[in-house]
């Protein structure tokens, strides 16, 4: 079997301004079976064989990227999700919710064929509230005919409906069209207002990902398990935790265990290392009752270097007895030092224990990795640094820090411009000082000098 990878649309590299980068979300929303799936897959322009025909397989809310003269979008389809009959018409609304306020814009889908249902007059009202731009999609008009019972739908008090049948295409141009003329102008702002942030949940084999990630997502939804052979990918999911959702990124790489019968490694570190770049926070999980590897550092390594919030679950902690956990702490003084900043939850994926922390420490991680200080209290704080804790003298000359400012956040690079070079333990001394000073839990820092010789 050959795997389908969705390489997205969208390459973050280490360093990119990600608030400036982030594409807009257009959520599509409806009840069951209007169509959506199907629309979607209009939407991102390619076969990605989404609409599923086999029962009980269940998708969840899943981003595409989209790219459309020349305009870029993530398109989230929430049509895999099948509610019960009971309470249908509410839970509907609330996945609706879910998705909306994540979204930028948001086209909402009925079934023209149908006509309009309870189900759908629920999603209008969360729709009313959200105050979001709104399409609305009258599908399966599939000829001429079917238009005429399309414009029944400006019922809905939503606007002009779009006549389109996502089965055919017919339509799909003018509706694309129309979706770039809702969306922002500038997205970048919007995500920074409060669009999902990115989390990769990365780390060795059978560490306990799936797990963790069925755990978050659990309280809000039913977990997702793809059967075999089937060409459902999702590649991020929605995620809502503590009442702030999240996009979780490169979920199939997670649940579906990729076994290909060689280059298995390389792949899985590829995807590893694409999910890092995506994400602005990394949880690096570890299996807490064994001990650390190789591999556990190189993944703490790679995020640390690809300039991204780490949070570290040392998860398994139910495995762990008060010997283990003394040796673990050993193996975390010699071999985690570089990564002191991180945070860090001793949890288990399986019990549930401190499951509850890990939103939390995302927030934490994130503030810290979006930390920014004013040119002025960096320098008064560099000025008080120098005066008491000079350089060495090298060579029969003292090189001084002539001045400081923080040249980026995500993760917080400062530039240091100084009389001449400096010694690295000095440089860690200042990472050190600078993080009792203002924060940065959770985040790398990046220092630059720039020496004035
Ligand atoms: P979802 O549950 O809203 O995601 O709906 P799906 O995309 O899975 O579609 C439900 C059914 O409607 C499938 O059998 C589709 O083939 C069919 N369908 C979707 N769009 C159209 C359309 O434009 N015209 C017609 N005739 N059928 C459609
Ligand atoms: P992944 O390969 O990193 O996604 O790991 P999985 O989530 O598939 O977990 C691998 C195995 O470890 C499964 O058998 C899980 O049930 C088990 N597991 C995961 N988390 C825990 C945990 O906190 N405690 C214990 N005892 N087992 C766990």
């Amino acid at each position: 079997m050959t795997e389908s990878i969705d390489t997205p649309v969208t390459e973050f590299g280490p360093g990119d301004n990600f608030a400036a980068a982030a594409p807009p979300v257009v959520a599509v929303v409806g009840r069951p079976n209007v169509g959506k799936s199907t629309l979607v897959n209009r939407l991102i322009g390619r076969r990605a064989a989404v609409v599923q025909d086999t029962p009980g397989v269940t998708r969840d809310r899943v981003s595409y990227d989209a790219l459309w003269n020349g305009r870029q979008f993530v398109v989230v389809d929430t049509g895999g999700w099948a509610p019960d009959a009971k309470g249908m018409a509410a839970q509907i609304a609330e996945q609706a919710e879910l998705a909306i306020s994540a979204a930028d814009a948001v086209v909402f889908v009925v079934d023209t064929n149908v006509g309009i249902l309870d189900h759908d007059e629920a999603v209008v009202r969360v729709l009313r509230r959200s105050k979001k731009p709104v399409l609305l999609v009258a599908n399966k008009v599939d000829d001429q005919r079917a238009e005429a019972e399309a414009a029944a739908m400006w019922n809905l008090g939503l606007g002009e409906p779009h006549p389109v049948s996502a089965l055919t295409g017919r339509g799909s141009g003018d509706l694309l069209d129309a979706i770039l003329d809702i969306l922002p102008e500038a997205p970048g702002e919007i995500l920074e207002e409060g669009g999902p942030r990115r989390v990769a949940i990365v780390g060795r084999p059978n560490v306990g990902k799936s797990s963790l990630l069925n755990k978050l997502a659990g309280s809000q939804r039913s977990v997702v398990d793809n059967a075999s052979g089937t060409t459902v990918d999702p590649v991020d999911e929605l995620v809502e935790v503590d009442g702030t959702v999240y996009r979780f990124i490169d979920t199939a790489g997670i649940r579906r265990k990729v076994k290909e019968a060689s280059g298995h490694e390389y792949y899985a570190s590829l995807r590893t290392q694409g999910a890092i770049e995506r994400a602005e926070v990394c949880i690096v999980v570890v299996d807490a009752s064994e001990p650390l590897t190789e591999q556990d550092l190189r993944i703490l390594t790679n995020v640390e270097e690809s300039g991204r919030a780490l949070l570290i679950a040392f998860n398994k902690w139910d495995l762990t007895d008060d010997e283990r956990r003394r040796y673990l702490g050993r193996e975390v003084e010699r071999d985690l030092v570089q990564f002191g900043w991180a945070g860090a939850v001793n949890m288990s994926a399986l019990t549930g224990r401190h499951v509850d922390k890990v939103g939390a420490a995302i927030e934490d991680a994130l503030e810290g990795w979006e930390t920014r200080v004013s040119t002025g209290k960096l320098n008064a704080f560099l000025g008080r640094l120098v005066a008491s804790h000079p350089h060495p003298v090298r060579g029969g000359k003292q090189p001084r820090i002539l001045f400081g400012t923080q040249a980026q956040s995500a993760p917080p690079t400062f530039i240091l411009f100084t009389s001449g070079k400096m010694d690295a333990s000095y440089l860690r001394f200042i990472e050190r000082r600078l993080r009792e000073e203002f924060g940065f839990h959770g985040s790398p820092i990046h220092l630059s000098i720039r020496p004035r010789e």
